[in-house]
């Protein structure tokens, strides 16, 4: 036998790894898990929660506008103050920093902070110290990734843009997917002049089609210019505070900040894989089998870095999944990686479960498609100029739903219950036998009944 320092090592202290660290020590297994730079990581400190809070800080000026339509009246000019904004987030941050630690040492999981490298199957090096262990986890997550062009080293990323001192009066946003349109978002709602340039023809690929053309709509009406079409060809510095953006096109932006949002890579470098069979797919994600074992046996990946759906709660089923398998007394539920719901928390809100409609005429020979647009009750006394929008797909030989899409305010919380739904398999009937909760704008979705030509 030979004498191992611990049953599994997990590198990376995220999402997926926390939750296989905490969930493998609580089972009995004695575990390590690495982490270089944040408890929680990705999600809680540069990802999901800071997004979320500055989400809630750029729409609270629309609020105040809004009141105004309910008789609220507001005296003198109203003023932001971002710094108080970023401190206030990092103590919510540290807060939770300190509740990841807890997590982890109460479950007895051995923490060390430090970068890790991987030597050989069963050894793992951090700060020099090498430390052996019968299975070892990689979940190091992914990192952002800035196209190659003149002066790209000026573009900032998602994770320094929580950081930033002071915010610029104009930014640029690269990209067009999910992180784009939620970071131009909150900078459009804290008063910078905002343009989002794109080389695709629409923002949001992969979102049902409708949805995609609806929600564009309405972030332009939130004040954010939108470039399709159109990339950037370099960038220089004018001054401290100010660029100057190139663009194919021909044009010129001058701005105080280029964030490149143009998609993640995995987070694979200097782990020392080449000392282990690692196999990868064509994005360079590391592949692995049902049990999240990679090509060396006993060493195991999870989370972004193996691809998929890139969100907090799939590394999370992941890490419960491989926790139970390695050290649990019953197998596994699978994780099922169907009808996974969103959320896109751009202004409005997306909410989007299942198929698109594009997905869904692709699988079955016919459809039945129900949607509904209206301006929220709430605007009606506002004059504001936002609307909602519904989607259902349903199959129309069995009845079932098998997508529900919405733009609109809080569409991640309405979703999320129409998920249940969809995964217990509901047909439209069961939708129409529903009786909706009045007034509220989720009940459009037990009340639509006009098939869409
Ligand atoms: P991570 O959480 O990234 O954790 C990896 C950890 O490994 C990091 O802490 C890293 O420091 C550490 N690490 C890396 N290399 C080493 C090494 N060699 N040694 C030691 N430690 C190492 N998902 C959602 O579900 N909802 C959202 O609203 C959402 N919003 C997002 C917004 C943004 C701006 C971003 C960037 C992501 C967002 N995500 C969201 C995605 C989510 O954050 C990730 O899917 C999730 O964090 C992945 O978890 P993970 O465990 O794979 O990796």
């Amino acid at each position: 036998m030979q004498a191992f320092d611990f049953d599994l090592f997990v590198i990376g202290a995220g999402s997926g790894g926390v939750r296989l660290a905490r969930m493998s020590a609580a089972k009995g297994a004695r575990v390590a898990v690495a982490e270089d730079r944040y408890l929680g990581g990705t999600c809680v400190n540069v990802g999901c929660v800071p997004k979320k809070l500055f989400v809630y800080a750029s729409h609270i000026r629309e609020d105040l506008e809004d009141g105004e339509g309910f008789g609220w009246q507001h005296s003198g000019s109203l003023n932001f103050d971002w710094a108080s904004l970023v401190n206030n987030k990092n103590t919510e941050i540290q807060r939770l920093n300190g509740i990841y630690k807890k997590l982890l040492e109460s479950s007895g999981a051995t923490i060390i902070n430090g970068r890790a490298r991987i030597i050989d199957q069963h050894t793992v090096e951090v700060n020099g110290q090498s430390y052996r262990s019968a299975k070892i986890a990689i979940a190091t997550g992914s990192w952002p990734f800035i196209p190659d062009f003149e002066g790209n080293e000026h573009a900032i990323t998602s994770n320094e843009f929580f950081f930033l001192e002071t915010l610029p009066k104009r930014a640029v946003v690269l990209g067009g997917g999910y992180i784009a349109v939620e970071m131009a978002g909150i900078m459009a709602g804290l008063g910078v002049d905002t343009t989002l340039v794109y080389r695709g023809e629409q923002l949001l690929r992969g979102f049902d089609q409708e949805l995609r053309l609806f929600v564009k709509d309405e972030i332009e009406k939130k004040g954010v210019n939108l470039l399709f079409e159109d990339n950037i060809s370099a960038i220089t510095r004018i001054d401290n505070d100010q660029l100057n953006v190139k663009l194919e096109s021909g044009g010129t932006i001058e701005a105080g900040m280029v964030l490149a949002a143009t998609g993640r890579k995995p987070h694979t470098q200097d782990l020392g894989l080449e000392n282990i069979d690692i196999d990868y797919d064509r994005s360079g994600n590391i592949k692995v089998n049902e049990h999240y074992e990679t090509a060396q046996k006993g060493v195991y990946a999870l989370g972004d870095l193996i691809g998929g759906m890139q969100l907090t709660p799939v590394a999370l089923a992941e890490g419960m999944y491989l926790a139970q398998h390695l050290f649990g007394d019953t197998p596994p539920q699978t994780v099922d990686y169907e009808n996974i719901a969103t959320a896109v928390f751009c202004q409005p809100n997306i909410g989007t479960v299942g198929l698109t409609e594009e997905q869904a005429s692709e699988r079955f020979s016919k459809l039945r498609v129900y949607t509904s647009s209206f301006k929220p009750m709430k605007h009606t006394m506002t004059g504001r100029n936002e609307r909602s929008f519904m989607k259902l797909v349903v199959d129309d030989a069995s009845d079932r739903v098998v997508g529900a899409h919405m733009v609109g305010p809080e569409a991640g919380e309405i979703i999320q219950g129409i998920a249940i739904a969809i995964k217990a398999g509901a047909t439209k009937a069961h939708f129409d036998q529903t009786i909706g909760i009045h007034p509220t704008a989720a009940e459009e979705f037990v009340t639509m009944r006009e098939v869409r030509d």
